[in-house]
């Protein structure tokens, strides 16, 4: 046990999600004792409601595709039917077998882990039950919940994705409210699974954070895969009727599905936990930080999706070490929030780091671009998929952004974000050699073609 146990810890973290999780691993490989405060299960939405889950969902959508499209490889598969209980049973060992790997971890480090639900009591106290945890320092990482609209009801056959992850019947018909990443990778899930869907979104495009050009090709995708969707277009409400939810579109238009998924966003998890009372400021329901994610309370720091911006796990990780290594003393460098890889899994994929062309042109001026289509790289060919690569650079300087889409092109984010962080130029790239044939070479490509020395390439 550490040197905590007698009541003053060096660090008490309240959640042990991504965030939390990675900042008491990292303040304890410092020596420093920590406590870790979780009311559900070590790991957090990303492990057991988000990221593992759904990605074990997408592999097991695409090992349906696969069976599906055999013939087009001169491979003789029959794709029969998608076992639900099977999927869940995969998805659910996925999960289990990062758990247990996760609680050794913690265990291993000698961190106290705190089962409840912690509420502040000051800005040095976390109350769980009838235990009173006080620390040096404080990190709030208590995470996000998936929100609805006004009047809208979770329930039934009303779902967030929580309540999707563990369906145990494929639906027949899908409507997906919210194109966003989860609910693009729903879709995505769904149709691969044989439900019809229809993703309402009021925003003009689908996956509208993201560069233009990536909307339109992913809607370009979806069309062909027969995913229906309707932007630019406000949802009034929804009602269940025995099997059938019917949505209704301000336009008048209705919708019958057998499940409606509701991804309108996540909000942050900090009501009722005694922050405000404690001092620590708070907007919006998120805690906003300064750049080395102090609030407004010394010694209290925030990680994670309760920090307004990027809701992502890497995010939480990266800010969790950065706290960690601060309240240690080691004066890590602060976390560009630009400079974080955002990678949507659904098909295709979508992978992209940095500043959209519009961004890069409002903070640079002018801005040079250039569009590496898959049509020439011979494992997208392979593949059979089509996307592109895009590139973003400051006229006669580094590469600000790069967006891609395709199949298997959230693999290819490693390299494209060392490009952007390490704020390389074109050429600087253009002289690394890229495998042939991957898809890597694509991004080899852009930067010749945009070094103006294209190989398989229309400069
Ligand atoms: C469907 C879905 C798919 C996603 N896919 C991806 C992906 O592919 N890649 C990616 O990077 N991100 C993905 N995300 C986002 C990712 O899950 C979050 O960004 C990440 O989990 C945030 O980490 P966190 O530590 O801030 O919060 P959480 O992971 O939400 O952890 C917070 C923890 O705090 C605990 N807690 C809350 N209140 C208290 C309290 N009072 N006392 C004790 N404990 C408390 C909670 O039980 C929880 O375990 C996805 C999210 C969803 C919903």
């Amino acid at each position: 046990m550490s040197a905590g146990a007698a009541g003053d810890y060096d660090v008490v973290i309240l959640g042990g999600g991504s965030g939390g999780y990675a900042c008491a691993l990292r303040s304890a490989e410092l020596g420093l004792s920590v406590a870790l405060v979780e009311k559900g299960r070590l790991g957090g939405t990303c492990l057991h409601q988000g990221c593992i889950p759904t990605k074990a969902l997408l592999h097991a959508a695409e090992v349906a595709d696969v069976a599906r499209e055999g013939a087009s490889f001169g491979v003789k598969t029959t794709f029969e039917s998608v076992d639900m209980t099977g999927v869940n049973a995969y998805k659910d060992g996925v999960v289990g077998r990062l758990y247990k790997g996760l609680q050794g971890l913690v265990k291993a480090a000698k961190i106290d882990y705190v089962e409840g639900a912690g509420v502040l009591d000051g800005p040095r106290t976390v109350v769980v039950g009838d235990r009173r945890v006080t620390g040096r320092n404080l990190v709030l990482a208590t995470g996000s919940y998936a929100k609805s609209l006004p009047g809208l009801e979770i329930g039934g056959r009303i779902m967030t994705s929580e309540q999707a992850l563990a369906i145990e019947d494929v639906p027949a018909r899908v409507v997906v409210l919210g194109g966003g990443v989860i609910g693009v990778e729903f879709a995505s899930v769904f149709k691969s699974f044989g439900s019809e869907v229809t993703i309402v979104e009021a925003l003009p495009r689908l996956v509208a954070a993201e560069d233009e050009a990536i909307s339109k090709q992913l809607e370009r995708s979806f069309r062909k895969r027969k995913i229906a969707f309707k932007t630019g277009v406000r949802f009034a409400g929804a009602t269940q009727r025995g099997d059938v939810v019917t949505v209704s579109l301000e336009s008048g238009e209705t919708i019958d599905a057998d499940l409606l998924l509701v991804a309108v966003g996540r909000g942050p998890v900090t009501d009722g936990l005694g922050y405000e009372a404690a001092g620590v400021a708070v907007d919006r329901g998120f805690v906003p930080t300064d750049e080395r994610l102090r609030t407004n309370v010394e010694g209290v720091y925030a990680v994670g999706d309760i920090v307004p911006g990027l809701q992502l796990a890497h995010r939480g990780f990266a800010q969790g070490i950065f706290v960690a290594e601060e309240i240690a003393g080691l004066a890590p460098a602060v976390i560009e929030e630009t400079g974080i890889p955002r990678v949507t899994y659904c098909d295709p994929e979508i992978a992209s780091v940095g500043l959209t062309e519009p961004q890069a042109r409002e903070k640079y001026g002018d801005v040079a671009t250039y569009e590496y289509n898959l049509g020439g790289n011979g494992k997208s060919q392979i593949l059979g998929t089509q996307g592109f690569v895009k590139l973003v650079r400051r006229v006669d300087g580094p590469i600000v952004g790069v967006h891609m889409i395709g199949a298997r092109m959230g693999e290819q984010i490693g390299e494209a974000q060392l490009v952007v962080n390490w704020e390389a130029h074109p050429e600087d790239v253009a002289s690394l050699i890229h495998a042939h044939p991957t898809q890597n070479e694509a991004l080899g490509e852009a930067h010749l073609a945009l070094a103006g020395k294209p190989l398989h390439a229309h400069a």
